[in-house]
């Protein structure tokens, strides 16, 4: 390995980096991926992730392109609508108040599909969405909010697939070894990776170098430092590896810190989830069926719109909201009517979850204020406007009225039993601070100018999501990103032998 010099070294194994890796093969000969996880735990966040993907798609016809094998019987049993590249810009515009960076935002969009089209040909297959982007109407399901597609075996599996095709391609993959910092030439070009694995510190030459080593969320101490009190004692969804690495070794060669700094993506997480990913349970600690309930804290008092908009474009705000509320809890309370309605990770066995027949146990076994509760659910009901058609596949309008908190949006009664409740805190899954790239994937410094040699991707670049993100955004941004940087990256890998 001394003497060797790669032309591309990608920083870390997650979907950005591993697309980064299969697109750089595909110009250069030699890629070598570096992962700080060992083998076992290898995938990054990505590995925890559901799979599923947003794109731009004008019809089921470019769902069959990611989807070839669909039968007649199946696209006969769905609707799924459109979701233009004008959609998709407008909700990225929507979420983050309007301050994702235009220019990466409008490769996002416009290079959604031709990168979904390009992983597939690459061998990484994909299903339809039906568990939890679907609602049964009629004799159809619909498909709702922009999401339609997932990777076959969800995050793990898509992890999986893009590890078969880097090895089919002869990408190297190091285990259990972290990128400490970069090495450059005497003209400041990138020019490899100071390493430390299991035989100890090395250096590793490369031509350029791709980082996509993810966020800070798994740093106790940034994500204090940045996101503020509270934060170093959230849970962790994903990895423990994710701790800013990528991020300080790219600021210690000049490049801009950018993005939001102070937010990041997090989720109501099962109160007694464990402090980082579980590799078996994955993500399904979530609780995203809220809409379909009502949310109080331990006082029994509601805090946020459940119904505000569907759960794509709340459930991050909401996640960081629980923060916020006595001794970071808030409870999730449903009746009979809308069990249905639940997602599957709702009843899984490890959930802490109370069925009971009245408000009162429901209350007392969570140890939320039983006075509190009853009152909340008393009020709350008398202010549902039952005149209006209840329908969970759109913004069906169904409100509350003359609360000091409205809920806007699928308001039902809750009085059948029996009701059931689960108990959620703040788990975060990643961080919105970052890096600064230009349109070509390059790190640039604070003048704009380009770090030669040097290459982002993922979570670890900043300026995409600012407060919120439209939910698969994260894989479709890593995706897209770690494709276009591991492509630059390798052209000017190329350049340089000539
Ligand atoms: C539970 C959960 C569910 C999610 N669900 C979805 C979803 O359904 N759809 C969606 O779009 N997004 C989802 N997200 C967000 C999504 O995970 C991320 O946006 C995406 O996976 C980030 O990809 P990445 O490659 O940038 O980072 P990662 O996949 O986290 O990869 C980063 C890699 O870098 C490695 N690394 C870190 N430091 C070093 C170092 N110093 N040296 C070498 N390697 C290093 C890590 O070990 C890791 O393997 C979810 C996140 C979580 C936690």
């Amino acid at each position: 390995m001394a003497d060797k010099v790669y032309d591309v070294i990608v920083v870390g194994a997650g979907n950005a980096a591993l697309s980064a890796a299969m697109a750089a093969k595909e110009i250069s000969e030699s890629v070598l991926v570096i992962e700080k996880a060992p083998e076992y735990f290898r995938g990054g966040n990505t590995y925890f992730t559901g799979g599923i993907i947003r794109f731009a798609f004008d019809g089921i016809e470019d769902i069959k392109k990611i989807i070839p094998d669909m039968s007649a019987t199946e696209e006969n049993s769905i609707e799924v609508g459109k979701y233009t590249q004008d959609e998709y810009y407008d909700d990225m515009m929507r979420v983050t108040h309007g301050l994702s960076d235009p220019e990466l935002a409008q490769i996002l969009v416009r290079e959604s599909l031709p990168a979904m089209e390009w992983l597939q040909k690459n061998g990484v297959r994909f299903v339809l969405s039906f568990g939890r982007q679907a609602f049964k109407d009629g004799d159809k399901y619909r498909f709702w909010g922009g999401l339609v597609v997932e990777a076959v075996g969800a995050g793990k599996g898509l992890s999986d697939q893009q590890f078969d095709v880097c090895k089919r391609q002869g990408v190297d993959v190091l285990y259990s070894t972290q990128g400490v910092n970069l090495l450059q030439d005497e003209k400041g070009r990138v020019s490899g990776l100071r390493v430390l694995g299991p035989d100890g510190f090395e250096d590793i030459h490369s031509r350029s170098v791709v980082l996509a080593a993810g966020g800070f969320e798994a740093n106790a101490e940034m994500r204090c430092r940045y996101l503020g009190p509270g934060w170093e004692m959230v849970k962790v969804r994903g990895v423990p590896y994710n701790t800013g690495d990528g991020i300080k070794m790219a600021l210690d060669v000049g490049a801009q810190a950018h993005g939001h700094y102070s937010s990041c993506h997090a989720v109501a997480w099962d109160m007694n989830a464990p402090a980082f990913g579980d590799r078996v349970i994955t993500e399904l600690f979530q609780k995203h069926s809220y809409p379909f309930g009502i949310i109080t804290n331990i006082n029994g008092e509601r805090f946020l719109d459940e119904g505000y908009d569907f759960r794509n474009y709340t459930y991050v705000t909401y996640g960081r909201e629980l923060l916020t509320q006595p001794q970071g809890l808030a409870f999730q309370i449903f009746d009979e009517k809308v069990k249905h309605l639940l997602r599957d990770e709702y009843w899984i066995p490890q959930a802490t979850m109370v069925q009971a027949d009245t408000l009162e146990e429901l209350a007392s076994r969570l140890d939320i204020d039983v006075e509190g509760l009853v009152k909340t659910v008393e009020e709350y009901n008398a202010a549902v406007r039952t005149d209006i058609d209840y329908n969970p596949t759109v913004k069906d309008g169904r409100r509350t009225e003359g609360l000091a908190l409205d809920k806007t949006n699928w308001a039902q009664t809750l009085d059948t039993p029996p009701y059931y409740g689960w108990a959620v805190t703040t788990g975060i899954s990643f961080t919105f601070g970052g890096v600064k790239i230009n349109p070509r994937g390059q790190v640039v410094t604070n003048a704009q100018d380009p770090i030669p040699g040097l290459y982002a991707a993922g979570e670890m670049v900043g300026g995409l999501f600012y407060y919120n993100y439209p939910g698969g955004s994260g894989l479709s941004a890593g995706m897209v990103f770690g494709r276009l940087s591991g492509t630059s990256a390798a052209q000017y890998a190329e350049a340089l032998k000539d």
